[in-house]
């Protein structure tokens, strides 16, 4: 399904949709106000990007030097070349230790990898702890948004979803009855597990310690309940160094959410007394996106999700109508990479406003890299009919302002004159979707060229 099939489906609730628009644009807010709290933001995003460029410039010997004080640290660390691989790593960590249930956090690694349906495969229960990640867990949907993976869920239908899978009570989508019992079912599970997965935002490759950022403490706590905690990061997550760290939190909780610094930031380095601490180092064709010079800096990404939360289309198509991973803007690059067949349509899912561009903490030319894919797409991947002989008569139209000059004004003639019907009908894709104005009775150029010989 193309995105804008997709979108469509979600655009048919027009209420929420409204509504999903305005809690991402309510954020987006925040960002700007924590943005503008900050003297020398620039600076700090100029710095972010370029810790970054030359990190990726450097990836191989930082991996390295990360591997070699991860162990030393007492870590063991694993190398995955593919999801295949990472996910029969986790597994065969898990079966070594016996473990049958697993707490989980903040991995969009081990969601790429398809990692709890592997396991659940093999009768290991895998509980998502973030609370938002529990609800569309528990909803079987995937996460729609990268920081905010449930904002396509009201508080209404939370709580319908809780009373089928958790027995609560109905409650008229009460936040503070909701979390509650979340936290109740939580506690239990976090309690019992055998083993706790958990992502990584920032692997520091002159300690081999790593950070995970969460809002809930959901990570520390599985981690530190759980007899084996095992990591997973893609290769594109390592730092330089410990004193670099600053510089992300920093960019990270400000863009993520307009918080100062995220809630918990929680630094591990080796594992405690008497437990086992793993990291899975995984590229999955992070090392193909690094090769492309064009797109090789949405490797920088730090998942904040700003660009999401900015993007127009984005905040009135939903999370889940990019069938990706990563959703929004940085996802529609890193998709095609991928599969540019399935992913062809992601690209277009964009004004190219730029404002994804203005927001992003690591200054990643998100809406340059959207319409370069635009460009190797149409090449490559067979377009519609109808697409490809409207874009050919636009570019002839164009190319010759006599043919410009007269379809503008037999457009605006239709505009001024045709019932709406006509306008707005099914088989105008455009103009179907859209509320277009009355044509004006003269063309720009018209006017100007009036203006002129009024003078
Ligand atoms: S591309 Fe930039 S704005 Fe978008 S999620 Fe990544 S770091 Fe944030």
């Amino acid at each position: 399904m193309s995105h804008s099939q997709a979108a469509a489906i979600f655009n048919k609730d027009e209420k929420k949709v409204n509504w999903h628009d305005k809690a991402l644009w309510f954020v987006r807010h925040k960002r700007d106000k924590a943005a503008h709290s900050v003297t020398g933001w620039e600076a700090l995003r100029n710095l972010g990007q370029g810790i970054k460029a030359h990190t990726l410039s450097n990836l191989d010997n930082y991996l390295i030097q990360f591997e070699e004080n991860a162990l030393k640290n007492g870590v063991q660390v694993h190398w995955a070349k593919n999801a295949d691989e990472h996910n029969k790593i986790v597994h065969s960590i898990l079966k070594a230790h016996n473990a049958k249930k697993v707490v989980k956090s903040k991995s969009m690694l081990t969601e790429e990898c398809h990692l709890n349906p592997f396991l659940e495969a093999d009768g290991i229960e895998v509980i998502d702890t973030d609370l938002g990640e529990r609800i569309v867990q528990l909803a079987k949907e995937p996460p729609s948004h990268i920081v905010l993976p449930a904002i396509h869920k009201t508080k209404e239908d939370v709580d319908a979803l809780f009373q089928e899978h958790l027995g609560t009570k109905p409650c008229a989508g009460d936040p503070q009855y909701l979390t509650g019992e979340a936290r109740k079912h939580l506690r239990e599970k976090f309690v019992n597990a055998d083993a706790a997965i958990t992502g990584v935002n920032f692997a520091i490759a002159d300690t081999g310690g790593f950070v995970v950022c969460t809002n809930e403490g959901n990570a520390d706590m599985g981690a530190h309940l759980a007899p084996v905690h095992i990591a997973c990061m893609g290769i594109e997550k390592i730092i330089p160094k410990q004193e670099h760290l600053g510089v992300f939190l920093r960019l990270l909780g400000r863009s993520a959410t307009g918080q100062h610094i995220t809630t918990f930031s929680s630094h591990f380095r080796k594992p405690r007394e008497g437990a086992k601490m793993h990291i899975v180092i995984v590229d999955n064709g992070r090392t193909e996106q690094l090769s492309r010079p064009d797109f090789r800096a949405s490797l920088q990404c730090i998942r904040c999700g700003a660009c999401m939360n900015t993007c127009p289309i984005y905040r009135r198509s939903g999370g889940h109508s990019y069938d990706a991973t990563i959703p929004g803007p940085i996802g529609s690059i890193l998709s095609p990479g991928k599969d540019l067949t399935k992913h062809s349509t992601l690209p277009f899912a964009s004004t190219l406003c730029g404002s994804c561009s203005d927001v992003c903490p690591v200054k990643i030319d998100i809406h340059t890299q959207l319409y370069k894919w635009r460009q190797i797409i149409t090449k490559e991947v067979p377009q519609p009919f109808v697409k490809k002989s409207s874009m050919k008569f636009m570019g002839t139209m164009f190319a010759k302002p006599a043919t410009f000059e007269k379809v503008g004004k037999a457009a605006r003639w239709s505009l001024r004159n045709l019932p709406k019907g006509v306008i707005n009908s099914k088989p105008n894709v455009w103009g179907n979707a859209r509320d277009l104005p009355s044509g004006p009775e003269e063309s720009f150029d018209e006017w100007y060229k009036k203006r002129k010989k009024d003078e």
